[in-house]
């Protein structure tokens, strides 16, 4: 199946953990080769830095909340004109592939 959701996208999560469940967020990073998505605040997880000394560089310990990247199957694409998460269909026309929205049928692209 073809990636159709692109960085800069907003996405609702439809299925996966509960405290996720429904949560909208933005696409910050897109990893198709293992058909994942990042989004902005969903699927947080803490890394626990200890202290470390790098190249005479001190990093402070702590802990870091970070984004893991969810299963694409797990995220619907929200449609920015309707506002509804929506599939797609692509349209293919001289200026190459764009997006349309299944419900309003709206450009996305
Ligand atoms: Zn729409």
């Amino acid at each position: 199946m073809k990636v159709k959701i692109r960085k800069g996208d907003t996405v609702v999560v439809i299925s996966g953990s509960l405290e996720d469940k429904e949560k909208r967020g933005e696409v910050i990073n897109v990893l198709p080769d293992e058909h994942r998505v990042v989004v902005q605040g969903v699927n947080l997880r803490t890394k626990h830095q200890r202290q470390v000394q790098t190249q005479g560089r001190t990093i402070n310990p702590g802990r870091i909340k970070f984004e893991a990247p969810v299963d694409i199957s797990n995220v619907m694409l929200v449609c920015p004109h309707c506002n509804q998460p929506t599939r797609v269909r692509v349209q293919r026309d001289e200026e190459g592939a764009r997006r349309v929205c299944k419900k309003c049928q709206a450009v996305i692209d």
